[in-house]
């Protein structure tokens, strides 16, 4: 098992459908005690009791400092430690440059970017003391090829400035042995864009993409684990894209 006796916590792993539980299901599988994060109305305990015996759901809200400080505090005192954080919660919104509001703006970077920051800073004390860690970052093609899916501008900012943000703090914790990485997938099934595309655009969609799919919340899954666990050990500030080749 590739993360026996670790301990991971997941942003935005709640949703059933999404890729924070898929990626949550395959740590545990992987032998991991899972820590789920999420807003109260996802329920994250429900979702960690699906995960099976041993695991903790935590309501936290992730653009809010003290709420990330005290889930932190929560999994330390229930697991002892925490060696790998999967900055995972995010939001969109299909809208144009022309039509983005300041609170749009605010919502959508809230989530995104100050979340990965907000945890990354609980985190990184207890990582730290114990001289290990991988924090991984979720961002998104939207990121890399300017939107053009569905997210709109504000999403695109918020998802590459997770890539700098994460670059810049592999570059400081590196010589502490903890890792951050990020990675960027393409267009993935799930609840996220229910409503925000039609079946016909997603055709048309999966007809440009080189693996001729959308990807599924699995596929991201099996990069999270790759880069919590020590098969990454060298890898520090890469972006794994996991798009089926829509980059190519
Ligand atoms: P999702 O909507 O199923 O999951 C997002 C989760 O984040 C939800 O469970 C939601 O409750 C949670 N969340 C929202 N605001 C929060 C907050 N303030 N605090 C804590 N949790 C919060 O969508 P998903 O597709 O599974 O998305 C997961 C991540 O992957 C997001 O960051 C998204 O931007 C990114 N992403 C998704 C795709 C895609 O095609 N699905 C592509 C690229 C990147």
């Amino acid at each position: 098992m590739l993360l026996k006796d670790k301990v991971a916590i997941i942003t935005g792993g709640a949703g059933i459908n999404g890729l924070g539980f898929a990626t949550a299901r395959l740590m545990a599988l992987q032998g991991a005690r899972v820590a789920v994060l999420d807003l109260a109305r996802a329920e994250p305990g429900e979702a960690a009791t699906q995960l099976g015996d041993g695991h903790l759901g935590v309501v936290t809200d992730v653009t809010d400092k003290a709420s990330c400080e005290a889930a932190v505090a929560e999994v330390l005192k229930t697991f002892g430690r925490v060696d790998a954080l999967i900055n995972n919660a995010g939001i969109t919104q299909p809208v144009k440059t022309l039509e983005i509001t300041g609170a749009d703006y605010d919502r959508i970077l809230d989530v995104s970017l100050r979340g990965t920051l907000y945890m990354s800073q609980a985190v990184l004390p207890a990582m730290r003391t114990q001289q290990s860690g991988s924090i991984v970052c979720i961002s998104s093609v939207s990121a890399q090829r300017g939107g053009g899916i569905f997210g709109g501008p504000h999403y695109s900012a918020a998802k590459a400035g997770v890539l700098g943000l994460a670059r810049a703090m592999a570059r400081e914790f590196g010589p502490e042995n903890i890792r951050v990485n990020c990675i960027a997938p393409g267009l993935i099934g799930t609840d996220i864009i229910k409503g925000k595309l039609t079946e016909e655009k997603k055709a048309e969609i999966a007809e440009t993409i080189p693996l001729a799919r959308l990807g599924r919340a699995d596929d991201i899954a099996g990069a999270c684990v790759f880069l919590a666990s020590e098969l990454s050990a060298y890898c520090t500030g890469i972006t794994l894209d996991v798009n089926g080749g829509m980059l190519i």
